[in-house]
């Protein structure tokens, strides 16, 4: 059998690579347009930032490890230029001699990922400004750092690599300017838990612009749609990716509605003997079944091994994603899977949301909060996604979301879970439990949650709360809600006279729980609607700010 790959990075190397491992006969051959294989991408920023020193340590392999490891050909700067599929034959250009050669076989794997989008603005041709893709960007951005030694960046992008980049530069020294289009940075989240990712950018001097577009790059400024001039010696674009889908467009392979190539879970697409793996194929929602497009190496390896395996008769399917990612920005850790707030609305749940603020480990060991917030779908309970930040812990905490909710959990499950508890890393009950006990008592025990955002909608349609603050009065006299009334929780019960209790209530405390303990006691007292403020005081006070 011919395996035929196009692409030598993530997904096209673990297609080689299980391959081989099933099948010792088989002829595979990889194709590459570029000059390095099966490097980490991801790495790519801390080389530049000096966290990792030497570039070697991300592009460890070569052509001829793999032959003589897992007897598979690589031929680098060999683009595949053309396919005949019906003869099945490839045509490929030596990009270092212009010749022209084809090729045959039996199948044929595109795993040629995805192309960092160029703006569609003057000057960016111009030698300072940079894409981060490839070790040869790398190579290049490291050399123009040491030599020209750039005192000013102007990042353009907020995602995930904007980020990164914004990071290592400031540790180098750079001024760094990003450049935001939406309001907001890392678009997978929702806006009230991205601005905690913005204060900490601001808090480490990153010139944070949203709302803002780069309108043209200059030799010494990138200029903004609200014309201000951003000096910058060297520019970052970093506005995403689109996937390497022009090839198999045009041997009619079908494209899905992500935009990237449609597979099946076996990798297979419509074309009889044809696979796409990693950054150009289409996944799929582990919670909707629908398609979802996350360019991600977590997920291209995965997808290469998958079809490695089935290319070679073995049975993997493909179980589809939650879109869950992670970034470090300084000191914080942003996680998020499954989906947002407005992703969930747009796919029609009714939703339960929960702001729940605790520490990563116990409190006296100096344990730092983090801050989690989860929707689940009130119908079912089901969790639909969560996203955190903190200084400590979210890593792990989402990978356990993550865990449950490849298993379809609902939040009335986080709290049955037997995880790992000693003080120096958790809590008795981990914030993971916390959050499915509070989102379940919302559901289903009428402890109704309301979100800052709610509570303002709510407030502005003209309706009345009689809003509690539970809190110490020095507390309350420090800040707290508007029209807010100070009742510590020990005088509730006696204070509780005083209110109405057919009028709409809201409770809150700094971040949930006496407010929680407050609500209990309206409720069992016959107060016929009662809130807790999700996050308390400091999530609300979050959120005006
Ligand atoms: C800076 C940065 C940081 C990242 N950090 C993370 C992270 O922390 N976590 C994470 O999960 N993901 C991260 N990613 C994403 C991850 O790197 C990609 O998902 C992964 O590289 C995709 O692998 P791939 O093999 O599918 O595609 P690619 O890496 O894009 O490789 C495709 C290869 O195909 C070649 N090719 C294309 N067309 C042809 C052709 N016609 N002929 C021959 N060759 C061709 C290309 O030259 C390229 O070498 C990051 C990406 C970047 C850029």
């Amino acid at each position: 059998m011919k395996i035929r790959i196009i692409g030598s990075v993530a997904s096209g190397t673990s297609v080689a690579a299980k391959a081989r491992r099933n099948n010792e006969e088989a002829d595979i051959r990889i194709y590459d347009r570029d000059y390095d294989i099966s490097y980490s991408v991801c790495g790519i920023p801390y080389f530049v930032g000096d966290e990792v020193e030497d570039l070697e340590t991300l592009n460890p392999r070569n052509p001829a490890w793999f032959k003589k490891r897992y007897n598979v050909s690589i031929q680098t700067r060999h683009e595949v230029i053309d396919i005949d599929h019906d003869n099945k034959t490839l045509t490929i250009k030596n990009l270092d001699t212009e010749e022209t050669v084809t090729d045959t076989y039996d199948v044929l794997v595109f795993a040629t990922g995805a192309s960092p989008i160029t703006p569609d603005i003057e000057g960016t041709e111009l030698g300072h400004v940079f894409h981060v893709r490839t070790i040869q960007h790398a190579g290049a951005i490291e050399q123009f750092i040491e030599s020209r030694k750039p005192k000013t960046a102007t990042i353009i992008g907020a995602g995930y690599i904007g980020l990164e980049m914004a990071e290592q530069l400031t540790h180098l020294g750079i001024e760094v300017t990003l450049l935001q289009r939406s309001k907001q940075v890392m678009k997978h989240l929702d806006k009230d838990i991205a601005d905690h990712v913005a204060d900490t950018l601001e808090a480490h001097g990153v010139n944070l612009l949203l709302g803002q577009e780069a309108v043209r790059i200059t030799n010494t400024d990138v200029i903004t749609s609200s014309g201000d001039t951003i000096a910058s010696d060297i520019v970052f674009l970093a506005v995403g990716v689109q996937p390497n889908t022009a090839l198999a467009e045009k041997i009619g392979i079908k494209i899905g509605e992500t935009g990237a190539i449609a597979v099946n879970e076996k990798m297979q697409t419509n074309l009889p003997d044809v696979y796409a793996v990693g950054d150009v194929a289409e996944s799929f929602s582990v919670i909707t079944g629908k398609p979802l497009y996350r360019p991600l190496g977590s997920t291209a390896n995965k997808m290469g091994r998958i079809a490695g395996d089935v290319i070679t008769g073995g049975t993997s399917a493909h179980r589809g994603i939650l879109g869950t990612g992670i970034v470090r920005v300084f000191e914080l850790a942003v996680g998020q899977t499954g989906m947002n707030e407005q992703e969930a609305l747009a796919h029609g749940y009714d939703i339960e949301t929960l702001h729940n603020i605790k520490p990563a480990r116990a409190a006296y060991l100096g344990g730092k909060e983090i801050i989690i917030k989860a929707i689940a779908d009130r119908a079912t309970g089901q969790l639909l996604g969560v996203q955190a930040v903190g200084e400590e812990g979210v890593d792990k905490r989402i990978d356990v979301f993550v865990t449950a909710m490849t298993f379809g959990a609902k939040a009335e499950d986080l709290f049955h879970l037997d995880l790992a508890y000693a003080p120096p890393f958790s809590t008795t009950k981990d914030p993971v439990m916390y959050t499915g006990m509070a989102l379940d008592n919302a559901i289903k025990k009428h402890n109704k949650l309301l979100t800052p955002k709610e509570l303002q909608h709510r407030l502005e349609q003209g309706e009345n709360f009689q809003i509690i603050d539970t809190r110490a009065k020095d507390q309350y006299n420090t800040s707290h809600v508007p029209e807010a009334v100070s009742i510590p929780l020990a005088e509730l019960r006696e204070k509780a006279k005083e209110l109405d209790p057919k009028k709409p209530t809201l409770c809150y405390c700094n971040s949930g729980v006496t407010g929680n303990a407050a609500q209990n006691i309206l409720r069992n007292m016959g107060f016929e609607e009662v809130y807790n403020l999700s996050g308390g005081n400091k999530n609300y006070q979050k959120y005006r700010k």
